[in-house]
């Protein structure tokens, strides 16, 4: 390819654009918000980035894979790597048996992707352009370019008005990776495409995340996370959700979640009561360390994905990624993990030989299969909470069923335990947990008491 343009330099953008620097001559993200590092790294495109965010194994591993020694470069620079006991899952405020090879990265997101898109510019063929995308270029059944306005306009020539600031640039392919609100279906519908069908799952979610001055109080805990599970009925009644983690600047990173009416708010008091009420190193972060800044609080409402496997008709020359394909319920910390597995399969579809000028089918077909393990996860877990009314998939009952006896088993069995955390950490599809070899070892681990 001559030239990709990336729509959106947030974390699937810049690994979009990683791949891309394989395969063309030019890689062209294009990102309005000034994101310049740093905890305070966040703009206005993506304000979640402030929140907690965990790195699943399998998104580690691709980030390694993408950027060799970046977890070197991030440690060295104040991260840490949790392993073997210093990462702690607990379920109904029991910790879970260990797993051996779990690793994850004690950051925040900002630091995160400021690593990496320091890494993305030194590629030498990529660059980012402040702009915005605002719509495609088709001509002849497939995507040319795209139509953008600069970033600096004044509202009045970003909202159209006069049409000044807004220009053109062509590419060989497109990239959207603007997130959750990526206007790509009307873009498309306006050209006169069908638009992908879109699944919804209602979940109203509340997340709260505060800092906290890091001393010698956790010396052997990097992560440590709290869900409740089938001993509640996974609701707070144990124990209250949360989890925490131990990043740059010597400080703890602590998010509460809740769901409906208990939903955290940005108040201190209550965001300190609810520590106390979670697992034993939340408890302890509460009461000896010292709140930093304001607590920050984030309502999601709702899982969505966009079936692009569904369509009949779609142009060569386009490829969508990340939250602008799928969008889950964040407590299973999938999409930065899920962002990086499409980012794996676009380089596969491109490796391949593809033309990038015909519809990708290959690669939305390959994507739909993270995407769908991760719905799957998600969404089955997600009808569990009472305010959760549907849809149901089909074999709903035995899931649920046998989800309740594995992470009941989970809990006292390191097999079991691994099975499930593969499945968590996204290196094993969650078919893996309903195998007749899980499930016999479930069965014995609860027989046994
Ligand atoms: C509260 C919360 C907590 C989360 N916790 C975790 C976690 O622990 N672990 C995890 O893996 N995931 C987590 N996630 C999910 C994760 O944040 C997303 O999956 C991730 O942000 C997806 O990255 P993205 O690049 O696709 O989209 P985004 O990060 O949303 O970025 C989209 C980018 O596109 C840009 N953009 C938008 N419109 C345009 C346009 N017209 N032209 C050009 N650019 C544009 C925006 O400025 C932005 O930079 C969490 C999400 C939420 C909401």
């Amino acid at each position: 390819m001559k030239r990709a343009v990336v729509l959106g330099g947030s974390f699937a953008g810049l690994l979009a654009a990683r791949v891309l620097s394989d395969f063309a001559e030019e890689v062209v993200v294009v990102e309005p918000d000034r994101l310049d590092g740093g905890r305070n790294g966040t703009g206005p495109g993506a304000p979640h980035r402030g929140q907690l965010h965990a790195l699943l194994a399998m998104g580690h591993t691709q980030l390694e894979r993408f950027f060799p020694r970046i977890t070197r470069e991030m440690v060295s620079g104040g991260a840490r790597l949790g392993q073997g006991d210093e990462v702690r899952f607990y379920v109904d405020g029991a910790l879970k048996a260990p797993v051996a090879d779990v690793r994850m990265l004690g950051a925040t997101r900002p630091f995160i992707e400021t690593h990496v898109r320091r890494r993305v510019t030194a590629l030498g063929n990529v660059r980012i352009e402040p702009a915005t995308g605002k719509g495609l270029l088709v001509r002849g059944g497939r995507v040319v370019g795209a139509r953008l306005a600069a970033a600096n306009a004044t509202a009045a020539e970003a909202a159209g008005e006069t049409g000044a600031a807004e220009y053109d640039i062509r590419a060989d392919l497109v990239v959207d990776a603007m997130g959750r609100s990526s206007r790509l279906g009307s873009w498309l519908a306006a050209e006169g495409w069908s638009q992908a069908p879109v699944d919804r799952m209602r979940v109203d979610l509340g997340y709260a995340t505060a800092r906290f001055v890091r001393g010698s109080e956790l010396p052997d805990t990097v992560i440590a996370h709290s869900t409740p599970g089938p001993a509640s009925d996974y609701q707070p009644a144990v124990c209250e959700p949360g989890a925490l983690a131990a990043v740059e600047d010597d400080a703890w990173s602590v998010v509460l979640a809740g769901y409906a009416d208990h939903r955290p708010g940005r108040d201190r008091t209550e965001f300190l009561g609810r520590m106390r009420r979670c697992v034993e190193p939340l408890r302890e972060v509460a009461e000896r360390c010292e709140m930093i800044g304001e607590v920050e609080p984030f309502h999601f409402r709702e899982s969505r994905r966009r079936r692009f496997t569904d369509l009949t008709d779609f142009p060569g020359g386009l490829v969508v990624l990340g939250d602008a394909m799928a969008t889950v319920n964040p407590v299973y910390g999938q999409g930065l993990t899920l962002a990086a597995l499409q980012a794996s399969s676009l380089h596969v579809h491109l490796r391949s030989g593809a033309s990038p000028h015909d519809p990708a089918w290959d690669y939305f077909r390959r994507a739909a299969v993270v995407v769908d393990a991760a719905w799957q996860l998600s969404t089955t877990a997600d009808l569990a909470q009472p305010h959760v009314t549907g849809p149901y998939p089909r074999g709903y009952r035995f899931l649920r069923w046998a989800g309740d006896h594995i992470t009941t088993a989970s809990v006292r069995d390191s097999r079991v335990n691994q099975t499930y955390m593969d499945v968590v950490h996204m290196r094993r599809h969650p078919k893996a947990l309903t195998g007749p070899r899980v499930l016999a070892r479930t069965a014995r681990v609860l027989w046994q008491g």
